[in-house]
C-alpha cells in the first residue's frame, strides 16, 4: 500500500530535528509533529524576563554539540549557526580563595588548582586527553565499533569509579576536588554512585580539548540551523500538532519517537507489545531541575573576576557541599545549599542583552516532580561568591520541576536529560536491546536522549535512531 510519507518524527527538540534531518537528505519525504507552537525542544530561547533580554529556556552551552558528528555532517555552521567560545569552560569559585578554572589551556587549570595537585591533575587528564578527541565521538556513537579498544579501556578504569572516590583518590586540595565534583554534577546522580567519574572527566577533558561554546543568538540557533537543513531537503514541519495516539498520523513506512519512555508507554499503549510496555515503564527519571533566568544591570560581581570568562560557573563549594546537594536531589529532599549551574551567555554574545545589560540563567537539581521553589536558596548559593548580586537584579524568572514538565511534556517530573544517567542506564536505554533505537514493532524507532548516548544538544540520539529506520526504509 502507497505510503504518504516515508518518515514521521513526533517531536521536534534536537534528537528529533537531527532524525528528520538525516532522513531527508537521504530523500526519503519526511514530516515532524511538534505540540508546541515553538519548534526546537530543549533549544528554545525566549525573553523570559523583559523585552530585549533573550534567555535560553533550557540548553545553554554546548560541549557536545561542538562536538557532534551528527552536526558536522549536517554541515550547521553552513546553515546560520556560529558558535562562541569563551576563554574559560568552567570557573569553581571557592570561599576565601580563588576559583579553579577549567581552561582550554591545561596549564591555565594547573596554576588555577593548589600546588600539591597540580603534578596529580596533570596525570590524570594528560593520557586520557591523548585520546579523547577519537574517544569523545566514540562515546557519542556507541553502537558503532571503536577502532581501538584500548582508549575506552583507559578511560573506562577511571571513569567506573564514583565521582568522590576519583577525587579523594587522586587530589589532596579542595580546588581539584571541587572542579571534579563540579564536572560529576552534570551527571545528575549523587556523586558517590559508580560510573560519575566518567561524567566528571568526560566534562572536563571536553573542556582541555576546547571550550564549552554558547550558540550566537540563542540555544535556538541550532533548531534554526536544523530546520534550514529539513527545508532544503523539502521535509514538513508542523507545529501545534501534539500526538496522542500513533493511529492520530497519516500514513508512513517508519515513525521515530522523540518522546520520553513513560510518553511512549501512553501514545503507543496499542502498538507495542505488553511486555516491552511493561520494560519502558521501569524506567528511572531522576532529579529535576529549579531554573532561575536574570535580567542583570551588570555582569555578575564574582569576587574571583576570572569567572566572568567563564561560560559556566559551578557554585556549590566543596566537593562535600557538591555531593551533599546531589544526594539530597535524589533521595528526594530539599537542600539550603545546591549546588547552581551558573551560565552568562551575555558575556559573549551581545545579541543576548540590551546594551550594558546582562542576562543570567541558573538552575539546580531539586526531587523529581517539586514544585517548590529553590529561588532564594539558589541566589544566596551565587551572592556567596558574588556579594552584591542581589542588587543587581532587574527582573527575574523562575520554573520549578513540574513547570518543566507543562512546558515540554518529555520532561518526565522536570528531569531534563531523558533519564537518570546510572551505570545501568547509560546501556539499557531505555531497555536492553542489541539496537536500543528499534522497537518489537519493526515501524517504530526511538530517538529522545532516553536513548544512547543520553542528555544533551548533540544530535546523536536523533541520528543514530535515522541510521536505524533507514536500514528498514531501504528494505521497504
Ligand atoms: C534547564 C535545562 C538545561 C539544560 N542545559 C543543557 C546544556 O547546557 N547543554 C546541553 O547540551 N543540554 C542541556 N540540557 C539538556 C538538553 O536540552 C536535552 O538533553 C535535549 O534537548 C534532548 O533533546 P531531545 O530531542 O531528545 O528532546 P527534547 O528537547 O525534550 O524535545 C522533545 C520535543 O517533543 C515535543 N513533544 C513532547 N510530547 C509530544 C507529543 N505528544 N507530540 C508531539 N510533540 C511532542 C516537545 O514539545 C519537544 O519539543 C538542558 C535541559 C534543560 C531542561
Amino acid at each position: 500500500m502507497a505510503q504518504e510519507y516515508d518518515a514521521i518524527v513526533v517531536g521536534s527538540g534536537p534528537n528529533g530535528l537531527t532524525a528528520a534531518a538525516t532522513i531527508a537528505a537521504q530523500g526519503y519525504k519526511t514530516l515532524v509533529l511538534e505540540a508546541s507552537k515553538d519548534l526546537g525542544g530543549g533549544t528554545r530561547s525566549a525573553e523570559l524576563t523583559l523585552p530585549g533580554f533573550l534567555h535560553d529556556v533550557c540548553s545553554a552551552v554546548h560541549p557536545t554539540g561542538i562536538a557532534s558528528p551528527a552536526f558536522k555532517e549536517l554541515q550547521l555552521e553552513s546553515l546560520g549557526l556560529e558558535w562562541i567560545l569563551p576563554e574559560i569552560s568552567a570557573a569553581h569559585p571557592l570561599d576565601n580563595e580563588p576559583a579553579a578554572l577549567l581552561s582550554h589551556d591545561l596549564q591555565a587549570t594547573l596554576e588555577s588548582l593548589d600546588s600539591c595537585d597540580q603534578t596529580k591533575y596533570a596525570k590524570l587528564v594528560s593520557p586520557l586527553l591523548k585520546d579523547f578527541e577519537n574517544l569523545f565521538p566514540q562515546l557519542l556513537q556507541p553502537t558503532a565499533w571503536p577502532k581501538s579498544i584500548l582508549p575506552q579501556v583507559r578511560f573506562g578504569i577511571k571513569g567506573i569509579l564514583p565521582a568522590t572516590r576519583l577525587a579523594d583518590a587522586t587530589f589532596k586540595g579542595r580546588r581539584a576536588k571541587a572542579l571534579l565534583a563540579g564536572c560529576g554534577a552534570h551527571s545528575i546522580l549523587p556523586l558517590d554512585f559508580w560510573g560519575t567519574a566518567a561524567v566528571a572527566l568526560v566534562f572536563m577533558l571536553s573542556g582541555h580539548v576546547g571550550p564549552w561554546p554558547v550558540a550566537k543568538g540563542g540555544s535556538v540557533s541550532i533548531a534554526k540551523a536544523l530546520l534550514a537543513s529539513l527545508q532544503k531537503n523539502g521535509a514538513e514541519v508542523r507545529s501545534e500538532r501534539e500526538v496522542r495516539n500513533l493511529s492520530e498520523l497519516p500514513s508512513s513506512k517508519v515513525i521515530l519517537l522523540d518522546l520520553a519512555p513513560a510518553q511512549i508507554q501512553r501514545i503507543c499503549a496499542d502498538d507495542l507489545p505488553q511486555s516491552y510496555l511493561r520494560r519502558l515503564g521501569r524506567y528511572e527519571y531522576g532529579p529535576g531541575v529549579h531554573k532561575v533566568d536574570f535580567a542583570l544591570s551588570e555582569p555578575i560581581p564574582w569576587k574571583d573576576p576570572r569567572c566572568l570568562q567563564a561560560s559556566t560557573v559551578h557554585v556549590g563549594g566543596t566537593l562535600d557541599e557538591i555531593s551533599a546537594s546531589e544526594e539530597a536531589a535524589w533521595k528526594g529532599s530539599p537542600c539550603d545549599k545546591p549546588f547552581v549551574m551558573v551560565c552568562q551567555q551575555s558575556q559573549f554574545d551581545s545579541t543576548r542583552a540590551p546594551a550594558g545589560k546582562q542576562t543570567g540563567y541558573a538552575y539546580c537539581h531539586v526531587p523529581n516532580g517539586s514544585t517548590r521553589s529553590a529561588t532564594d536558596e539558589m541566589e544566596l548559593q551565587i551572592e556567596r561568591f558574588a556579594p552584591g548580586f542581589k542588587d543587581c537584579i532587574i527582573a527575574k524568572r523562575e520554573m520549578t520541576a513540574s513547570d518543566f514538565q507543562a512546558y515540554n511534556p518529555s520532561y518526565i517530573g522536570g528531569a531534563i536529560t531523558g533519564g537518570a544517567a546510572t551505570l545501568g542506564q547509560l546501556f539499557a536505554r531505555p531497555v536492553l536491546r542489541m539496537d536500543p533505537y528499534s522497537t518489537p514493532n519493526p515501524k517504530l524507532f526511538l530517538c529522545s536522549h532516553s536513548t544512547p548516548p543520553g542528555g544533551g544538544v548533540h544530535g546523536m540520539c536523533g541520528y543514530n535512531a535515522a541510521k536505524s529506520a533507514m536500514k528498514k526504509l531501504s528494505r521497504s
